[in-house]
């Protein structure tokens, strides 16, 4: 991943499509990691690109994507605000709206984190896969890419698929435990993981449907664990970002409640860690 985060799969088939069709301009919003990821492949494309960004974004997440020599456009407010920004300026000019997640096609990459698993283990697939959730760019490629194995025939069913989110930010996880089919926006109490800090998930009801499909669970970060997580990560070799320690925090809850039912350990098990450490500043 040259950006240091999963998005790179997502960008490299958009700014592909964006040179395919002639595109002369790409406007892009993200929390950083895509951001980052789109102006990187936009640069290889050889197509101006103009990224917006919460003001609130790691101060290393913004010099990363203006060193790729995108225009950075920092908006004050929230997440949603900055989407809002980038949409009325993709829909006042001619420029390619390379949204990770509008645009269907960034799934058709990050599917290849499902694929590579799936070579990874020799032609199947680990018993059970954690899944950072926040747009959900990463579980919907997952799902398309275990739909797509198994249309092939190459797996008989799905794996068991627990999607995480961010004790500070969880409408998926609200609406999951409500038994709903569309997702309510919440207000961010704050969070660590800033990558899936999403309190309005455009993509919310495809979410929950995918979700109910692969009879998914769906769990919490602990915020008080999540700096806990990425010290024991790098204790282990692996230095990564907050929003990626949560996913290990989740999973160490997740972890500690099966032992105590009772549960035995699953024999193999895919954690990802999305995004790398020297992200965070
Ligand atoms: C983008 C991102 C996620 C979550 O991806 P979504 O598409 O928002 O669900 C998780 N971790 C990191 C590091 C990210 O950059």
């Amino acid at each position: 991943m040259p950006t240091l985060s999963f998005k790179d799969r997502g960008a490299a088939v958009l700014a592909a499509h964006a040179r395919h069709i002639g595109a002369r301009r790409i406007i892009q919003d993200s929390s950083g990691n895509a951001g980052a990821a789109v102006a990187a492949y936009a640069a290889r494309a050889g197509i101006p690109c103009e990224i917006y960004v919460p003001s609130k974004t790691s101060r290393r997440k913004i010099a990363q994507i203006a060193s790729y020599g995108a225009d950075v456009k920092t908006v004050d407010g929230t997440r949603e605000d900055t989407a809002a920004a980038a949409l009325e300026a993709a829909s006042r000019g001619d420029a390619f709206y390379a949204s990770h997640v509008y645009n269907p096609l960034f799934f058709q990459g990050t599917k290849t984190y499902l694929y590579e698993i799936y070579e990874g283990f020799g032609g199947r697939l680990p018993e059970v896969l954690f899944v950072p959730v926040g747009n959900g760019t990463l579980l919907l490629g997952v799902f398309y890419g275990l739909k797509d194995l198994a249309a092939l025939g190459l797996i008989g069913g799905f794996p068991r698929v627990v999607a995480v989110q961010a004790q500070g930010c969880a409408p998926i996880y609200a609406a999951w435990a409500g038994g709903a089919e569309t997702v309510a926006p919440v207000v961010n109490q704050g969070t660590k993981a800033e990558g899936i800090a999403i309190a309005a998930p455009m993509r919310g009801a495809q979410i929950l449907a995918a979700l109910r499909e692969m009879r998914a669970e769906v769990v919490l970060a602990p915020e008080a664990g999540i700096a806990p997580a990425r010290k024991a990560l790098a204790a282990r070799g692996f230095f990564v970002e907050p929003t990626a320690a949560a996913t290990y925090a989740a999973f160490l809850e997740w972890e500690s409640k099966s032992t105590a039912a009772g549960h035995s350990a699953p024999g193999t098990l895919v954690l990802p860690l999305c995004g790398a450490g020297l992200k965070d500043a």
